[in-house]
């Protein structure tokens, strides 16, 4: 049985200094904030999502997100995105020059209300406030938590995916990531949802986001690739456990991602010596950033 062809390419979202970063309780220093995002602009990601613009009671070690957007180094080549709660949140990501507003929503209703306090009927009614008063040049993702399980609810119905997407692409979001935030999800599975949204007529650019809690993120990407995904986010040194899952590895390892696809000739434009600088500047200052490629690199050393 032969594999499937691979693409050429695909892109690479570095979601580390957002997703990874804001459960880490000892806050890392601005300045080594903004340092570590201007390394990694330098890998060659075409996007990074820096930060948020929530409360700082919610997220204490994502206070800074405008401190950190004043010190980046800006390159008409990267995509500087912020994940943006409400209306407050997208005034502030404006006046910082964020480049793109990250909507977050869940395909589980418990999800919705447990992790954004409202409802997803509540979730959508903001975001068609919030796309109402989007600063011009703004460009605006929407990611669905969830989609592959949910902690609460265990199985997520697919049909409920599929409507939530028409509702976001009403509201004019064309950009959309399907996330397995608990990191539960099967390649098989990954394969049958992707190609049942698509199959479902939603026109829309699709990413994937998926946490390596069970070990199935890089397979799962594989699938996704097979199914027609060419966008994938993902955090150097596999940060960002799930909260639903003490100790559980986190986002899918930039590192690893990287270097596989380029092991297969898939390119991603990421220089891998710089990205491995970069994981080095970011182990001085979070030892727990270590995943395969780390400790691959490591033992090149020796
Ligand atoms: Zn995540």
């Amino acid at each position: 049985m032969p594999f499937s062809a691979l693409p050429r390419r695909v892109e690479i979202v570095e979601v580390g200094p957002r997703d990874g970063w804001q459960n880490l309780p000892d806050f890392i220093a601005t300045n080594r904030k903004i340092a570590l995002v201007n390394s990694l602009a330098g890998c060659g990601f075409r996007e990074i999502e820096v930060s948020s613009f929530v409360s700082p009671r919610a997220i204490p070690q994502l206070r800074d997100a405008a401190a950190v957007f004043a010190g980046l180094q800006r390159s008409p080549a990267v995509t500087f995105a912020a994940l943006v709660p409400n209306e407050r949140g997208l005034a502030q990501a404006a006046a910082a020059g964020v480049d793109k507003a990250v909507f977050f929503i869940s395909a589980s209703e418990t999800h919705n209300r447990e992790n954004l306090g409202r409802s997803i009927g509540e979730s959508l009614a903001d975001f068609a406030a919030m796309m109402a008063r989007l600063p011009a040049g703004m460009a605006v993702r929407a990611s669905i938590s969830n989609v592959f399980g949910c902690p609460f609810e265990g199985e997520v119905p697919i049909e409920r995916v599929i409507w939530l997407l028409g509702k976001l692409r009403g509201l004019g979001i064309e950009e959309i990531t399907l996330c397995d935030t608990w990191g539960v999800a099967t390649p098989s599975q990954v394969y049958r949802v992707v190609c049942q949204v698509r199959d479902a007529g939603a026109e829309v650019d699709l990413g994937l986001h998926l946490h390596d809690t069970c070990g199935r993120a890089l397979a799962g990407v594989m699938a996704g690739m097979q199914a027609g995904i060419r966008r994938f986010d993902a955090a150097l040194g596999g940060l960002g456990g799930c909260p639903f899952a003490p100790g559980a590895a986190g986002n899918l390892a930039t590192e690893d991602l990287a270097a596989c696809l380029a092991a297969m000739d898939v390119a991603t434009g990421i220089d891998l010596a710089a990205l491995r600088r970069t994981l080095d500047e970011l182990r001085q200052v979070v030892p727990a950033a270590a995943s395969h490629m780390a400790a691959f690199w490591d033992g090149c050393r020796h």
